[in-house]
C-alpha cells in the first residue's frame, strides 16, 4: 500500500532531521561509541566529536565555543538561565522580569520562582505581540536581578527589540536572558551584537535531533552548576553526554548557517503567499501578530465562528499537519495565553491555528492546504450556530 504523503505544516513545532545530519551520527550510534570522559583513542575521538559541534553551534550565533553548554533541551536551557541565574542572584535581589507571552519552559519557571518568594513582573505586550521598552524601564527596580525576553514567539511569530531591552536591562545591572529556540536558523543571530548573558537554543526545531539542546552563557558569567556529578561541560551540567544528539545538533546549525539567506527568502516567500491566498478566498479571517518583523515561517490565522480543533482535525484527515497553538499546549483546552495577551477575544481564540513551514515545503503543498482549509471552514461555517 502506497503510504499518503503528509503536508507537513508544523515546523514551529519540530522538524525532520535533515539526512545530512543523520549521516553525522550514525557512526556515534555503533563505530565510534566511545565515552567522551575515556581516555582511549575512541573516547577521545567521541570528546573531539562534540568539541567540533560546539563550535558548529558556536558559530550559528556568533559565540565562542566556551560560550556553550549543551542541555537535554531548549525547556531545560530555559530552566537552567532563569531559575539558576535568580537564584543565584537571589542575595541582591528577589525581583525578575519576563513577558507575558512566554513560552510555558520560561512561564512555569517563573510560577515557580513565586512559589520560592520571588516577585515577578510580566510585562504587556501589544497588539501585535511586542514588549515596550518603555515598560521594562518602568519594571526594573533596584532589586530586579534577572530579565527574560523570548526572541521570536512560538505562536504568532514576532521578533522582539531583543538589543534594546538588553541595552536598557544592563543600564540597570540585571542579567538578560532570551529564548532564541524559535529563532535560531530563522533569523540572523548574533550573540556580541545582541550583547545577552544567556541564550536558550534547541536541536529540533532546526533540523537536527529532539532531546538536545544548548546554552549560551556570556564569557565572564559563572552560572551556578546547574546538573551535580561529574566534569562534562566545565563541570556546570554533569552526566555522560547524549553524544549522537550533540552531534546531529552541530551538523544541523552547520546547515542552517550556510544556507540561512535562502531558507529566510524561502520561507518569507510561502508565507506570504500563503497569507494572501487564504485571505483573498475565506472571509472573515485574521492574521495574529505582526505582519512585518515575524519569523519567516509563520502564520497565525484567527478563522470567525469555528473551533480551531475541529478544522485541525478536518486538515489532519486531508493529510496535513498544523497546529492550535504550542505543541505542548495544544493538548489542553486551555486558551493561549499569547493570544489573551495580545487581546484576541476568548471566543476567536479557540478559532485559531497555526501553520509554520519549513525547508521541505512546496507552494504545491500551501495550494492543497488553502484549498482543503476553505472547504473545511466552509463546512464547520455551515454547521456553527455562530455563524448564523
Ligand atoms: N521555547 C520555545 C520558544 C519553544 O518554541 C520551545 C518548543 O516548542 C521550547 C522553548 C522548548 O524547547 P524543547 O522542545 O527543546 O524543550
Amino acid at each position: 500500500m502506497k503510504e499518503k504523503r503528509i503536508i507537513y505544516l508544523d515546523n514551529a513545532a519540530t522538524t525532520p532531521v535533515k539526512p545530512e545530519v543523520l549521516d553525522a551520527m550514525i557512526p556515534f550510534f555503533t563505530d565510534s561509541f566511545g565515552n567522551p570522559s575515556s581516555l582511549y583513542s575512541i573516547g577521545q575521538n567521541s570528546k573531539d566529536a562534540i568539541k567540533n559541534a560546539r563550535g558548529q553551534v558556536a558559530a550559528l550565533i556568533g559565540a565562542n565555543a566556551a560560550e556553550i553548554f549543551f542541555t537535554g533541551s531548549g525547556t531545560e536551557s530555559d530552566n537552567w538561565a532563569f531559575i539558576g541565574a535568580a537564584m543565584w542572584k537571589r542575595p541582591k535581589g528577589q525581583h525578575v522580569i519576563t513577558s507575558a507571552i512566554e513560552h510555558h519552559a520560561l512561564m512555569h519557571s517563573a510560577e515557580y520562582l513565586e512559589k520560592e518568594g520571588f516577585d515577578v513582573t510580566y510585562l504587556p505586550v501589544d497588539s501585535e505581540g511586542f514588549v515596550s521598552p518603555d515598560d521594562l524601564k518602568n519594571a526594573l527596580r533596584e532589586d530586579t536581578t534577572v530579565v527574560s525576553v523570548m526572541y521570536a514567539n512560538n505562536e504568532i511569530g514576532t521578533l522582539q527589540p531583543i538589543e534594546e531591552l538588553c541595552g536598557i536591562t544592563h543600564e540597570r545591572g540585571a542579567l538578560f536572558h532570551t529564548d532564541a529556540v524559535q529563532a535560531l536558523g530563522n533569523v540572523p543571530l548574533d550573540v556580541k551584537k545582541l550583547g545577552v548573558d544567556m541564550m536558550s537554543l534547541s536541536s529540533h526545531k532546526i533540523y537536527g535531533p529532539k532531546g538536545v539542546g544548548a546554552l549560551y552563557v556570556r564569557k565572564g558569567i559563572s552560572l551556578p552548576t546547574y546538573m551535580h556529578g561529574g566534569a562534562q561541560e566545565s563541570g556546570k551540567r554533569a552526566g555522560t553526554e547524549n553524544l549522537t544528539g550533540i552531534i546531529g545538533f552541530g551538523k544541523a546549525a552547520e546547515l542552517a548557517g550556510e544556507n540561512l539567506d535562502s531558507h529566510i527568502e524561502k520561507l518569507r516567500g510561502l508565507r506570504d503567499y500563503f497569507i494572501e491566498k487564504v485571505m483573498t478566498e475565506i472571509s472573515d479571517v485574521r492574521v495574529n501578530g505582526s505582519l512585518d518583523k515575524r519569523l519567516p515561517g509563520n502564520v497565525n490565522f484567527t478563522f470567525k465562528y469555528i473551533e480551531g480543533e475541529a478544522i485541525l482535525l478536518l486538515l489532519d484527515m486531508a493529510g496535513i499537519a498544523v497546529s492550535t497553538g504550542s505543541a505542548c499546549s495544544s493538548a489542553s483546552l486551555t486558551p493561549s495565553h499569547v493570544l489573551s495577551a495580545i487581546g484576541v477575544p476568548s471566543e476567536d481564540i479557540h478559532g485559531s491555528i497555526r501553520f509554520t513551514m519549513g525547508d521541505f515545503t512546496t507552494k504545491e503543498d500551501l495550494d492543497y492546504a488553502a484549498e482543503e482549509l476553505k472547504a473545511a471552514v466552509e463546512k464547520l461555517r455551515s454547521i456553527s450556530s455562530l455563524s448564523n
